[in-house]
């Protein structure tokens, strides 16, 4: 998957990373710098409501504005601040900075509803008790209200801890939505969905891709949309790139989509040229 979403960069990027412990250092000790001054930045992605067509809101995914090699895509340095404790840091970072840009939208959409910001967490950052508070903070510190910020949490990230559970059910009562990211993925095991409470399940984009071709994905699409209903869960398809994908989404009960289709992440500058973009094209979205 680095590899797809890395595209030329991996080549470059990766046999770094392979030849070793030195390498490692440097690239371990330019995350500590790329934190310290400022290289790291936030694109967004448009989550979309399938049935009218308004931006529900919109996924911050993390890039590394490298000064010599360029724009670094997370897949390259993601697991190493995960293996290293960095992504704690980091992580605090794209959580205070998300919610202080989120505060700063304005209604722009249909509706007139505000649109949420969703933010990734790993593992580490779920695991300790530490993430309430750092929640508490980037909301204090942006005036966010809390029903404007959702967590995206995948399935590997919950295996690890026994208190996550406790953790995130603390969030949810602060009005904070949880997404189940990449669903279907991991272990995809059902007593996941009932031990944690999530708002929202996001079906990865190897399905939602297939659907075109197999029926099975189409039927897992479905089906497990249904069961996100049934539980008071929101089903969104990740990776919807073409109106076909879109269009099968929706009839098997999607209510929400994201993907090149859409809208690419882009940085905050052009957010609001592609929600209005969106609103635009789209038949239903009214005022
Ligand atoms: P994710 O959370 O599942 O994010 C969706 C990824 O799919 C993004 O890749 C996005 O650019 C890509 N994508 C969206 N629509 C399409 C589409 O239609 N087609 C294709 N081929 N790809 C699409 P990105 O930005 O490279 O991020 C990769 C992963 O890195 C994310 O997967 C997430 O797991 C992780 N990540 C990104 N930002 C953060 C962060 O701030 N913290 C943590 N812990 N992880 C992050
Ligand atoms: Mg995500
Ligand atoms: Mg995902
Ligand atoms: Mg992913």
């Amino acid at each position: 998957e680095a590899k797809r979403s890395g595209g030329g960069q991996f080549r470059f990027f990766a046999p770094a990373m392979l030849r070793g412990m030195e390498e490692r250092r440097t690239l371990e000790a330019d995350l500590v710098r790329a934190l310290r001054q400022g290289e790291f930045v936030l694109y967004y992605q448009p989550q979309i409501d399938l049935r009218d067509g308004h931006v529900n809101g919109y996924e911050a995914l993390l890039r590394w504005q490298h000064p010599v090699r360029g724009l670094i895509p997370p897949d390259l340095f993601i697991p190493l601040a995960e293996e290293t404790g960095l992504i704690v840091p980091i992580g605090d970072w794209v959580l205070g900075e998300a919610c202080r840009e989120a505060a700063t939208w304005c209604a722009g959409t249909a509706g007139g509803v505000l649109p949420k910001v969703a933010v990734n967490l790993s593992a580490r950052q779920v695991a300790g008790d530490a993430l309430p508070i750092t929640v508490a903070r980037a909301l204090a510190a942006s005036g966010l209200e809390a029903g404007r910020l959702e967590l995206e949490i995948t399935e590997s990230a919950l295996l690890e801890d026994g208190d996550a559970a406790r953790i995130l059910a603390g969030l949810r009562e602060l009005g904070i939505s949880i997404a189940l990211d990449d669903f279907g993925t991991g272990f995809a095991s059902l007593s996941t969905l009932r031990r944690f409470p999530f708002s929202k399940i996001k079906v990865d984009r190897s399905f939602v891709r297939d659907m075109a071709t197999s029926p099975e994905a189409r039927a897992i699409v479905q089906g497990v949309s249904e069961l996100a209903q049934r539980l008071g869960m929101v089903t969104t398809a990740e990776g919807l790139e073409t109106t076909a994908l879109v269009e099968m989404a929706r009839e098997l009960g999607c209510n929400e989509g994201q993907g090149y289709y859409f809208g690419r992440p882009a940085p905050v500058a052009r957010l609001h040229a592609s929600a209005a973009t969106i609103c635009a094209t789209c038949d239903t979205a009214g005022s």
